[in-house]
């Protein structure tokens, strides 16, 4: 099986020097195949964020490689992250993380307008998408119109819009309510059926119930869950 992404002895440590360091992330080694949906579980600071941060250049690794489609990341110019993460990466967080001031359009397609993209192209994509998750009706409103699920879909379709290989989700349902959370799944596990791998880190076991590979979280190390 092809890996989209592969952790080797994976370490983030905080503080040091006088202080006391938190061993955040303590040597994890783990791959997700092309395909995959993995998710990661564990309690409220048992590094969850951390890593992911890790795996989304957010932030860097104290030691260790991870590779996402066969590019070490821990070897990438720090002016070189962002078109590695547009390229790559989608990102789903659990407070949505939508600019106020844009349109839910404007927040979708944001980053083809950074980039540049030909306005038609950019329509034309953010209307295809929009389609998909439901919320065409809802473009030109401000995200305080709208409601949390719809936050969250539009945040999914700003992942989706450069067509990453791999998501990237950080309690996406842990501020929506549970029907509302329940769509939300059920949207990802679709876009995972037409061929996107997705990690998704959580401290809930219905969202976990979405993934076909799953791991535990505890004090900065991770093992695999059986079933
Ligand atoms: P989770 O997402 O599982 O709740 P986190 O990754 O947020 O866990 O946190 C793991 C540990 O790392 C916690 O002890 C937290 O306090 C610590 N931590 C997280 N971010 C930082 C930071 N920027 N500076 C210092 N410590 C941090
Ligand atoms: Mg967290």
């Amino acid at each position: 099986m092809e890996h989209i992404l592969k952790l080797e002895q994976v370490k983030k440590y905080y503080g040091g020097a006088a202080g006391n360091i938190t061993k955040a992330v303590d040597g994890i080694s783990m791959e997700v195949n092309k395909g995959e949906f993995t998710a990661i579980m564990g309690a409220s600071g048992s590094g969850k964020t951390t890593l992911l941060n890790c795996i989304s250049t957010i932030d860097t690794v104290t030691a260790g490689h991870i590779t996402v489609n066969h590019q070490d990341i821990t070897k990438i110019k720090e002016k070189d992250f962002a078109s590695f993460r547009r390229k790559n990466l989608g990102f789903i967080f659990q407070d949505f993380n939508l600019l106020d001031t844009l349109t839910i359009e404007e927040n979708i397609s944001l980053s083809l307008i950074i980039n540049k993209a030909n306005p038609s192209s950019i329509e034309r994509r953010v209307h295809a998408i929009a389609d998909k998750l439901g919320i065409r009706d809802i473009l030109s409103k401000f995200p305080y119109e709208v409601s949390g699920g719809q936050k969250q879909r539009c945040a999914c379709a700003r992942a989706l819009i450069n067509e990453p290989n791999l998501i990237l989700a950080d309690e996406p349902t842990g501020a929506l309510d549970s029907e509302t959370s329940r769509q939300i799944m059920e949207l990802l596990r679709r876009l995972n059926q037409h061929g996107i791998s997705i990690v998704v880190v959580t401290h809930d076991n219905e969202v976990a119930a979405y993934s076909n590979s799953r791991y535990l979280m505890e004090d900065g190390h991770l093992k695999a869950v059986d079933g």
